[in-house]
C-alpha cells in the first residue's frame, strides 16, 4: 500500500502562536529536512570542536522525563530492573525548567528520557507548553508505542509535537513477547498505531514527521525483521537501525548478546565510545530534577547536579561534571562513573 506523501506546505497547526523573526530563523538553521531524523540525530552525536571541551556551551538539545515509568520490560534496557526510584515529574517543575531551557537557547526539547511518555496524562499539556508557550522550535518524542493510540497520537501532534519516533524491536508477536516479558497480541496494537499515526497526520495536515528504529540485536535481527519493517516502512518518513547498546554497562553481555561499549549512536554513523558525545552535546534531566550525565542513567549514578535547586547552566558547567568530561578528553575512564560501560572496548 503507498501512502501519499505527507505536505509540509499545509502543515499549519490551528491554534499554532506565531513565532518570532528571530525563532523562525533559528528553526530554519536547525540541520536538514524536518523529515529526516537521523540527519539530526547525527548533528547531536557528532562531538565537534565547539563542544568538545570541559564547560562545553549550552546543549542544543535536551530529553526530559516525564515519567521514569515503563510498561514493558525488555531484557536489554536496565528500565526493568527498577534501580531507582520510578515516578512523575511535577508539573510545576517542568514548567519552570522548560521555560529556563528556552531562555538558555536549547533549540530540541525530547520529551521523554528512560521511562514511557504515553504514560503520563500530561503529555500533550506538556508539548504544547513548550511548543507554543516557549517557542521550542522542535520537541520529538520517543515511544514504545503500546499506549500511542491514535486518539492520544492525535492530542500530541494538535500540541506542536515535531517528532513522533517508535521503537520498533521486535520481528513479530512472538519475540515481542520473549524480549518485553508483554503479552504477545500488543505487537499488532502497535503496528497498528504506527499506521493510525500516520494516518492521523495526514488527515490533519499536522507538521509531524513519522520514524521508527530497530535494534540489531545480533546479525540475524535484520533477516527476522525485514517482513515487520516493510510492512511499517510505507507509514514512515525514515526508517534506521541501533546498535544494541549495553547502557552503561548495566544491560552489556545481557543473554549472550554482544557488548558494546558507550553509545555510538546509529547504525551508518557510529561515534567512537570516548569521549562519549552523550557528556557534550545533550542534556537529560530524570524525572525528580537531577541532571544527569548519561542517557542511561538508569541507577542515578550520573547525578551533575540537582535542577530543583540550581539553574541548569550550573550544573551542566558543575565540577562533577567537568570532571567528568575532563577524564573522557584524556582518556581516563578507569575510576569514572563510566568505567563499567566502556569496560568491554
Ligand atoms: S527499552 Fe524502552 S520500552 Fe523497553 S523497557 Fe526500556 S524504556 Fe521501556
Ligand atoms: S556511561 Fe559514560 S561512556 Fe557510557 S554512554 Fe554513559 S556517558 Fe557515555
Amino acid at each position: 500500500m503507498v501512502v501519499p506523501k505527507h505536505n509540509a506546505q499545509q502543515g499549519t497547526r490551528p491554534g499554532v502562536s506565531r513565532r518570532s523573526l528571530a525563532q523562525r530563523t533559528e528553526a530554519l538553521s536547525t540541520p536538514s529536512s524536518p523529515r529526516k531524523i537521523t540527519s539530526r540525530i547525527d548533528a547531536i552525536t557528532e562531538l565537534n570542536n565547539d563542544y568538545r571541551q570541559v564547560a562545553p556551551p549550552i546543549p542544543r538539545s535536551v530529553k526530559i522525563e516525564l515519567t521514569a515509568r515503563c510498561d514493558l520490560n525488555c531484557f536489554f534496557c536496565a528500565t526493568a530492573k527498577r534501580l531507582r526510584h520510578k515516578a512523575d515529574m511535577d508539573r510545576d517543575f517542568y514548567k519552570r525548567i522548560v521555560r529556563e531551557l528556552r531562555d538558555e537557547g536549547v533549540q530540541e526539547l525530547g520529551v521523554f528520557y528512560l521511562g514511557e511518555s504515553f504514560l503520563c496524562d500530561w503529555l500533550p499539556e506538556a508539548i504544547r507548553y513548550a511548543k507554543q508557550d516557549c517557542g521550542f522550535p522542535y520537541v520529538f518524542l520517543t515511544t514504545n508505542g503500546r499506549m500511542a493510540t491514535a486518539e492520544r497520537v492525535e492530542q500530541c501532534m494538535q500540541a506542536g509535537l515535531d517528532s513522533l519516533k517508535f521503537s520498533f524491536n521486535n520481528a513479530d508477536p512472538e519475540q515481542f513477547h520473549e524480549v518485553t516479558g508483554v503479552r504477545a497480541k500488543d505487537f499488532a496494537n502497535i503496528i497498528r498505531n504506527i499506521k493510525d499515526a500516520r494516518r492521523v497526520r495526514d488527515a490533519g495536515h499536522y507538521d509531524c514527521g513519522i520514524y521508527a528504529s530497530s535494534i540489531q540485536y545480533d546479525g540475524e535481527q535484520l533477516t527476522r525483521m525485514q517482513k515487520a519493517v516493510d510492512e511499517i516502512r510505507p507509514y514512515l518518513d525514515e526508517h534506521y537501525w541501533l546498535p544494541l547498546y549495553g547502557q552503561a554497562g548495566l544491560t552489556s553481555g545481557e543473554r549472550g548478546t554482544t557488548p558494546i561499549a558507550g553509545n555510538p549512536g546509529r547504525v551508518g554513523a557510529l561515534r567512537p565510545p570516548i569521549p562519549c558525545w552523550a557528556l557534550f552535546t545533550e542534556g537529560h534531566i530524570t524525572f525528580d530534577g537531577r541532571l544527569s550525565a548519561c542517557c542511561f542513567d538508569h541507577d542515578g549514578r550520573f547525578n551533575m547536579g540537582d535542577l530543583t535547586k540550581m539553574p541548569f547552566r550550573q550544573a551542566w558547567h558543575s565540577e562533577p561534571f567537568q570532571q567528568l568530561r575532563r577524564a573522557h578528553l584524556e582518556n581516563r575512564i578507569p575510576g569514572t562513573v563510566c568505567e563499567k560501560c566502556v569496560a568491554y572496548e
